[in-house]
């Protein structure tokens, strides 16, 4: 896909992810990229209304750029502007948010190659109890297991900016020395969601999922709570999904 095609495919996503019923994003609220698969990526510029949003409201920027910049200790905020103008490619271009690190770091330390981050409503009447992320950590229905993975990665409250970027480094790091894999979810306690997808339809079906997942798990709490699957149910389910790719890959 060339890199025009690409940011059509996000564009449509935005408008997918803003839809205003779905309070998963309103107003300027959320933000997301994708990999153009030549050293550079596409990421919404700030400010930018999801619903709305037309192809001026991104911006490309080369990664080699971004990710030396988020290797620095401590960078001065005169540092982070020039540098992530510097990482522009082409000319016109607005200038890139700070969110672009969360994003450079998303799409190279997991599989995915569509981010999107939003605030949907039930994910983040869970995220902001006093339970945090822990009621996503084990599953209670096979639906969200193939879609959102068998666990989520999770960070604890950052102040949004360049030091969120790296505690979200952080926890992808542990994530994947844990589980050997890359996650598909990311939840943020306090703040929201990233979904980690290998397409733009895989992106947006996370995210719907996880809200719905969401939605589910407060119900129970006016029914006693969660029946948690036991890990075993869990594993025996995605063994069988992954019996079952393998038997359409033959
Ligand atoms: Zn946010």
């Amino acid at each position: 896909m060339d890199v025009d095609a690409i940011l059509d495919e996000l564009i449509q996503l935005s408008h997918e992810l803003g839809t205003e019923e779905r309070q998963l994003a309103i107003l300027g609220e959320g933000n997301l990229s994708a990999d153009c698969g030549d050293g550079t990526f596409w990421v919404k510029a700030s400010g930018s209304n999801m619903a709305t949003i037309d192809r001026s409201g991104f911006t490309r920027v080369r990664y080699e750029v971004v990710m030396d910049l988020a290797a620095l200790k401590d960078p001065s905020e005169e540092q982070i502007f020039h540098g992530l103008k510097d990482s522009l490619v082409g000319e016109n271009m607005r200038q890139p948010s700070v969110v672009t690190f969360l994003h450079a770091i998303c799409l190279q330390d997991t599989e995915a190659t569509f981010i999107a981050h939003t605030h949907p409503s039930a994910v983040l009447s869970i995220l902001c109890s006093q339970m945090g992320a822990s009621p996503f950590q084990r599953h209670i229905f096979p639906e969200p297991i193939p879609v959102c993975g068998t666990a989520p990665a999770v960070v604890p409250y950052v102040d949004p900016g360049f030091a969120l970027a790296e505690a979200v480094q952080d926890s992808l790091q542990e994530y994947k020395h844990e589980y050997g894999v890359a996650p598909k979810m990311l939840l943020m306690v306090n703040h929201g969601l990233v979904a980690l997808g290998q397409t733009a339809q895989q992106a947006l079906n996370i995210t719907l999922l996880a809200e719905k997942w969401a939605r589910i798990i407060l119900g129970t709490y006016a029914l006693g709570g969660p029946s948690y699957l036991s890990a075993e149910q869990v594993d025996r389910f995605a063994d069988r999904l992954d019996e079952k790719l393998r038997q359409r890959q033959m």
